[in-house]
């Protein structure tokens, strides 16, 4: 675990940053941060189609995630604001009371073929069931690099979707190690596909991955002691009390739920994107998961042990997370982000991102019902203002403290304030 001194790490410049943390990088990585080398033009052209160039975001580190007994420093990618300062608040407060308790349930994909017009379903599923063997080989053999790294198509099941013209679904269970394993599940299904359509005598409608990604759960738990909430001992229990009401608010409110869920994906977000991960996938398998109980609920779960004196927090969800394939390795970022979280495997960076999740959403929560969010926004709202109506670096903070004290703040304003603010200085 290599030692890291925080101190002060905020105030500082990025460059001063860079040098602090420079014990964490290699010498590309630190190569890359330095002098700001992005992904080259030709290496985008090859990955998606229609580049006119590339496209960049703000790169910020959360210090001293504690996952399991380990400290973490993480890499976020994101153009909001508050949402790093936010997660470096929570996981401060949740490592002095002893960190995240991490879990991984299972890290399998899910591969689906669904057929059609096969006119007995029910003897259909009986040959799959008796033939899973020759078909498990059939997946396999279709990737033969995934087995050999130690994994590959595992297990087989069927159900029936009973509408108008029935579907027999297939699913395959494929174990893809370190990668996501969009392009070795689609291969296996793909694969799968005339020897199903064979023994159903039915036709083959689609075979492709599901996001909803059942089989890699992660969990990820904390407990926060009373008196790092509050110092008066009424007003943390107080509050406390409140961030369980305010988790059974997203749990019995959907409307409140989607909002609550966009807080903990903030976070989980900022790290698949600099990690290279498809964080649609992520976002897409994590609503999924949200609505298992027949409606949308918010993800994690807060809970009072008055014994203890302690707020008990907890996140499920899936994270069939890489830390190979896809773009991972064409994108100079992504490296530097593996580096500075000292190169996890698919797993650990998996209890990393769900701990991210359930910090994310404790900040947010206890802001929420304590001053609430809007003051912090407004002097970000007005730094932003300041920052489009073209204010020098010198200029900003008295720009945003004069937009503070206006009742209509918008980008008008900003630039009658530098302007006035510019003459005055004359
Ligand atoms: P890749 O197609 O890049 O596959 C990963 C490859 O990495 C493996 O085939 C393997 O190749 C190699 N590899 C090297 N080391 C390992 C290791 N330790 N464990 C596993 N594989 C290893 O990526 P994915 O199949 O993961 O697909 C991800 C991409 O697919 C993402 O870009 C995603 O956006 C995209 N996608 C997503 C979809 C979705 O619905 N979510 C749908 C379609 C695409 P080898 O063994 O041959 O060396």
């Amino acid at each position: 675990m290599t030692k890291i001194n925080w101190a002060g790490f905020a105030k500082k410049t990025p460059k001063e940053r860079l040098s602090q943390i420079k014990p964490l990088l290699s010498t590309e990585s630190f190569n890359v941060l330095e002098n700001q080398i992005l992904l080259n033009q030709d290496v985008a052209s090859q990955m998606v189609e229609n580049t006119l160039g590339t496209f960049s975001l703000p790169f910020s580190i959360v210090p001293e995630i504690e996952v399991n007994h380990k400290s973490y420093s993480v890499p976020f990618v994101t153009e909001e604001p508050s949402v790093v300062a936010a997660c470096s608040f929570a996981a401060k407060i949740i490592k002095r009371s002893g960190g995240f308790d991490s879990t991984i349930h299972n890290r399998q994909m899910i591969g689906q073929i669904a057929l059609y017009d096969i006119k007995d379903t029910h003897s259909a599923q009986m040959t799959i069931e008796k033939q899973k063997k020759e078909l498990l080989t059939i997946a396999n053999n279709a990737h033969p690099s995934i087995v050999k790294r130690g994994g590959g198509a595992t297990d087989i099941k069927t159900h029936l979707i009973d509408d108008e013209t029935p579907l027999l679904v297939v699913q395959v269970l494929i174990d893809t190690k370190e990668a996501m394993g969009a392009n070795i599940v689609n291969t296996m299904t793909e694969a799968l596909k005339p020897s199903l359509e064979v023994l159903t005598k039915g036709k083959s409608l689609m075979a492709i991955l599901s996001n909803y990604a059942t089989e890699s759960l992660v969990t990820a738990r904390c407990a926060i002691d009373y008196r790092f909430l509050n110092r008066d001992k009424i007003k943390a229990r107080e509050l406390a009390k409140k961030i369980v009401l305010a988790s059974t608010f997203a749990k019995k409110d959907p409307y409140r739920a989607s909002t609550h869920n966009k807080g903990i994906f903030n976070g989980i977000d900022a790290v698949c994107i600099a990690t290279g991960n498809d964080w649609r996938a992520i976002e897409a398998g994590g609503h999924a998961y949200a609505s298992r109980n027949g409606s949308y609920e918010g993800l994690t779960t807060w809970q009072l042990d008055e014994t203890n004196e302690k707020l008990l927090g907890e996140i499920t969800l899936p994270l069939p997370l890489a830390t190979k394939g896809g773009s991972i390795g064409l994108n100079p970022s992504v490296l530097v982000a593996f580096d500075i979280l000292e190169q996890p495997d698919a797993k650990t960076l998996a209890t990393i991102v769900a701990s991210v999740g359930l910090a994310q959403n404790f900040a947010a929560l206890r802001a929420l019902v304590n001053e609430g969010i809007q003051e912090g926004h407004m002097k970000l709202h007005a730094r932003s203002l300041a920052l489009l109506a073209g204010s020098l670096p010198e200029e900003v903070s008295f720009i945003v403290d004069a937009l503070l004290q206006e009742k209509h703040m918008n980008l008008a304003t900003a630039k009658k304030i530098l302007e006035s603010y510019r003459h005055s200085i004359l």
